[in-house]
């Protein structure tokens, strides 16, 4: 292509909305603009590289057995009634009315489209397993729709669903698609983990989240610094390793002391010159049920996610000042497990090794000082309920754990008989008896996944994107355009590269040399070759590589193959 004929519409400055490097560049560079919040149009150069993700996507899916197919984006709402999710999708669903008033929505995922389809066209256990893929638009009225595609409303996503005939099936499934996806974000260029993931208060089944590993990235993973060991885990997820022991201190008598104005661990750690590890923190949450009380050790967080999980409730949330004083009869940043009326507590297991340690007295400017399991409070609940943070200890070796950002760009998730039970999705076994299917489902953000490149691979000048994702592979220059001799050379260099099935550019453009190697940098191709009047002279063009900058002079006759085994060099395959 010539980039006088091409759709580039680079800009100068970087645009005030965009918080993120690859919502910053991604605009800059001519990729994507943006139609309302959240939803952008894709243009050509962002178009080709969405498509290479697409085939390197379909390619590993057909691999493992999966079946492309096209499901409707718009979606009767008697489905999702029938699965429950219509009332409990929230917001987020995008409704809409047909002319006859009936309910519809965008489809932000198709459980209740498949369930259906296959509901009504498998009958038998001979026609297991299934997969069945589809890569289309996806619609979600995000809260916070930000960050560029990262977060958009309208989204590219690959969705399959697993189909089969028991719990063992699903985990072959399952398997195959977490091998497949490491397969996908590999071949894509980029450095991610699959990390064990929360699958909220269904609880018990597998999930994991694949994490492109960013700065910018909205999760925090751990994972343990042995390469062996290979845990690793979302934060919210994330198992805590119990340090503390009980230890035999003799058990001291209960005092309440006057401690004014101390509402944080931290006042009460400077005020009373006693480690906030001797101290139990005691935060109050309201469900649609219930008040209940969650104690952690005063150094740690309560990670509200497992909190939700043991609790099995819809809401979860801080209770606020009315609360807390009617629950405990003081203000906010008193309270505490002893005589605590009508709320269950949940104590994290460190809380249950803790001997004289020092909490809220339930009542305002007060504390308990050497408060003791068993004489002075006893929790309805003993569970996990901390976040863990680096430099503990990893749960499955003990060696330290580390933690990164990450993108998360997909996610496998054993769903069981959860849609299959709600919509009565069954087939015969050998026994004629009818048995409920056995559910996967496994999504990549497309477009996220494109963002979370940039995110991965940008420097000050511009993308610098991955061969095996780039728009295209090189980008040829003529320093002068007026000048016949090398513009009719780079023609003809830019010919043979793409006769030879290279991706090339030729920047014809009567634009300044400077403006050329600025939009060239700023777009990423990953090569570029520059074809000047003293290399010329010599017989040679020059040859950049933008990812390490290395820079040599290559001869003409050489230059496609050269091309070519720069990019064998940078991971692309497909010549
Ligand atoms: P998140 O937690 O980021 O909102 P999710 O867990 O709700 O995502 P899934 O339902 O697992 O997302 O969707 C599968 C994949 O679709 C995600 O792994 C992500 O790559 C992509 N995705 C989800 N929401 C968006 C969005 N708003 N914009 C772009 N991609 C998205
Ligand atoms: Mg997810």
């Amino acid at each position: 292509m010539k980039v006088s004929e091409m759709l580039v519409p680079t800009l100068r400055e970087i645009p005030a909305e965009a918080e993120v490097v690859s919502h910053q560049l991604l605009l800059k560079a001519g990729f994507i603009r943006k139609a309302a919040a959240g939803v952008y149009n894709l243009l050509p150069l962002a178009w080709r590289v969405v498509k290479k993700i697409e085939q390197i996507i379909r390619e590993e899916m057909d691999r493992q057995g999966g079946q492309e197919l096209m499901m409707p984006i718009v979606q009767p709402a008697e489905l999702w009634r029938e699965s429950g999710r219509w009332d409990v999708y929230g917001p987020e669903l995008f409704r809409l009315k047909d002319r006859h008033g009936r309910d519809f929505c965008l489809g932000p995922t198709h459980e209740e489209i498949i369930t259906t389809l296959v509901k009504g066209d498998i009958n038998s256990y001979k026609q297991l397993p299934l997969l069945l893929y589809q890569i289309q638009n996806k619609y979600r009225d995000e809260r916070r729709p930000r960050f560029g595609l990262l977060r958009g409303r309208e989204f590219i996503m690959k969705d399959l669903y697993s189909f089969d005939y028991d719990q063992d099936g699903l985990d072959v499934s399952y398997n195959k698609m977490y091998e497949a996806y490491n397969n996908i974000f590999s071949r894509c260029g980029l450095d991610f983990r699959p990390v064990v993931a929360d699958s909220g208060a269904i609880g018990g089944k597998d999930t994991h989240e694949f994490m492109v590993l960013a700065e910018s990235g909205e999760a925090t993973i751990v994972y343990c610094e042995g390469k062996e060991c290979g845990y690793a885990a979302n934060e919210e997820r994330a198992e805590a390793v119990v340090t503390g022991v009980k230890d035999d201190t003799p058990v001291l008598e209960l005092k309440k002391i006057h401690t004014p104005d101390c509402r944080t661990i931290a006042d009460l750690a400077s005020f009373l010159k006693v480690a906030p590890e001797r101290m139990i923190k005691t935060m109050l949450y309201t469900t649609e049920k219930e008040t209940v009380a969650a104690l952690v050790r005063g150094d740690r967080e309560i990670n509200e996610i497992k909190l939700y999980n043991i609790l099995g409730c819809v809401k979860l949330d801080m209770a606020g000042p009315a609360t807390v004083l009617a629950v405990t009869g003081a203000q906010t940043g008193f309270a505490g497990p002893v005589q605590l009326k009508g709320v269950r507590i949940v104590a994290d297991p460190e809380v249950m090794t803790m001997t004289n340690a020092v909490c809220g007295a339930n009542e305002d400017d007060h504390h308990l000082v050497n408060i003791n399991l068993g004489r002075d409070f006893e929790p309805d609940i003993v569970t996990d309920i901390r976040l863990v943070k680096s430099g503990e200890p990893c749960p499955n070796c003990g060696n330290k754990l580390l933690e990164a950002r990450g993108i998360e760009v997909g996610q496998v998730f054993k769903l069981g008989d959860k849609y299959s039970k709600a919509m009565n999705a069954t087939f015969l076994d050998e026994n004629g008896q009818a048995r409920l299917f056995i559910m996967g489902c496994y999504g990549i953000g497309v477009t996220r996944t494109m963002a979370a490149a940039v995110e991965q691979y940008h420097d000050e000048r511009g993308i610098i994107w991955p061969a095996q994702i780039a728009p295209y592979h090189v980008a040829v220059l003529p320093v002068n355009h007026k000048d016949e001799h090398q513009f009719g050379t780079a023609e003809s260099i830019y010919r043979q590269l793409v006769a030879t099935g290279v991706e090339a550019v030729l920047d014809d453009r009567p634009e300044r040399a400077g403006v050329k190697f600025k939009d060239a940098d700023l777009v990423g191709y990953p090569l570029r070759i520059t074809v000047g009047d003293k290399g010329l002279a010599a017989g040679q063009v020059e040859l950049t590589t933008r990812q390490t900058g290395d820079m040599k002079m290559v001869p003409l006759d050489k230059i496609v193959d050269e091309v070519k085994s720069s990019l064998l060099g940078l991971g692309y395959t497909g010549l």
